[in-house]
């Protein structure tokens, strides 16, 4: 490690040491000690951002202010409480006495214009979930309990939750669905994505994201390959993925948020064990998102075929490949759900599956597809699709033409980690 090197990651510890005695001290009322420790920590972050070349001076301002409120005796939420109330109704961002993003100049403008392409569309809701009724229900717990506002300081909201597990298994599907059902301001980041195409802004851009979504409130802030920033502790990792590890960090103890202000982030990983330590641990909340069992591949497979319209036919003994998976199935969809249970298929394996299935039943139903677009395309428009059910050739057919994506080793390797860091309720 080069000098540099090494005084920046001193530095970043002094930081965290620094905050988290500050929260600690906060919770356990002692605001003068808490005080000394927000001012500790807004001059190491001060001297980090100087060393690292980077740019928190807004996070530095609101440690000073969350300083300068307790050494008065103020309480912290008391006192934004009181400032929200006047005039203007939208209250102070979770950046407080920073400027709002897009503050009237030109950068301004364009970082906003960045930020709303951040903003994703989201009608999921609930019912678009097959199975995963626990994570479901603590999802639920958690949200209801960061948004009710008025409840004593010791019962505490979770704002920030981890979503772990094999890829396709829902975990976008659920951030979506707890947008949609706050009717919240939904972002979505892809932090490999942000990484590579906002190479040397990505940090500002990170910044400006928790402001917009803290004045925008109720916000969900997605933030989806948050592994992208592994290996920090190592100190192989790039400066620039330094630097947004860092404000990530810093607008994640945001301290000086407004009551009223309601931003739950969800972080999402396919691989928790790459996480880096410091960010595990500003997620206390971390679910455990598995492949579906047979009950909850049952549910998923109905939405991706019955609710969208089209339904099975067929004995469920002739939709399975091995006899003892037609035990107990009372239904199509029942024996389909165990094969796939059996094979290790994930809900995105499952989803293209059904769609293969569907796909196998039209082509069969409508051979001539592909020569009416020769005759008139036009006429298509007003040309009925022959529409049947699905059949066990369509399903068998579909089955050799997918495949699970996960090998069965991995699987364990998520439940390991659960053992090891994963929240129970
Ligand atoms: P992840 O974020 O875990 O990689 P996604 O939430 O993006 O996975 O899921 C990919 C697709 O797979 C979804 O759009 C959906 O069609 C399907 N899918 C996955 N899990 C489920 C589920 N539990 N219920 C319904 N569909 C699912």
């Amino acid at each position: 490690m080069t000098h540099d090197a090494y005084r920046i990651e001193i530095l970043r510890e002094q930081y965290e040491d620094s905050f988290e005695s500050a929260q600690e001290h906060r919770s356990e009322g002692r605001k003068q000690a808490a005080a000394r420790a927000y001012a500790d920590a807004a001059e190491t972050l001060a001297k980090l951002d100087e060393a690292s070349d980077s740019d928190r001076a807004h996070q530095v301002q609101r440690l000073e202010r969350a300083a300068e409120i307790l050494e008065r005796g103020e309480d912290l939420e008391d006192h934004f409480k009181r400032n929200q109330e006047p005039a203007g109704g939208s209250g102070p961002s979770a950046g407080g006495g920073g400027p709002p993003p897009g503050g009237g100049d030109e950068d301004g403008e364009e970082m906003r214009a960045q930020m709303e392409s951040f903003i994703a569309e989201t009608s999921t809701t609930w019912q678009d979930i097959g199975g995963l009724d626990d994570v479901q229900h603590d999802m639920k717990r958690a949200v209801a309990l960061g948004s009710i506002a008025d409840k004593p300081d010791a019962v505490t909201g979770t704002e920030r939750i981890l979503l772990f597990g094999p890829p396709g298994t829902g975990k976008t599907l659920l951030a979506s669905a707890v947008a949609g059902s706050l009717d919240a301001t939904f972002f979505k980041i892809e932090l490999g994505n942000l990484l590579s195409k906002w190479y040397g802004e990505s940090s500002k851009q990170i910044s400006a994201l928790f402001e917009t979504a803290a004045e925008l409130s109720p916000s969900v802030v997605f933030v989806d390959e948050v592994d992208s920033l592994a290996g920090s502790r190592d100190g192989d990792m790039n400066e620039t993925s330094r630097r947004v590890l860092d404000t990530l960090l810093a607008e994640l103890d945001g301290v000086e948020k407004g009551s009223d202000d309601f931003v739950l982030t969800l972080a999402a990983t396919n691989t928790p064990w790459h996480l880096d330590s410091a960010i595990r641990s500003r997620f206390p909340k971390r679910i455990h998102v598995p492949l579906p069992d047979v009950d909850a591949a049952t549910e998923i497979i109905r939405i991706h075929t019955v609710h969208g319209g089209v339904g099975f036919d067929g004995h469920p003994s002739a939709f399975v490949d091995d006899p003892q998976q037609a035990r107990g199935a009372d239904t199509p969809e029942r024996a389909i759900a165990k094969r796939c249970v059996d094979h290790g298929y994930t809900g995105r394996d499952m989803e293209a599956l059904c769609s293969a299935a569907v796909n196998n039943m039209v082509t069969r139903n409508n051979p001539d597809l592909a020569r009416l677009v020769d005759d008139s395309v036009k006429r298509l428009r007003s040309h009925s699709l022959e529409v049947g059910r699905i059949q066990p050739q369509d399903v068998a057919h579909a089955f050799a033409t997918t495949s699970p994506s996960l090998p069965e080793e991995d699987v364990a390797r998520f439940y390991d980690w659960d053992d090891e860091y994963g929240s129970r309720t």
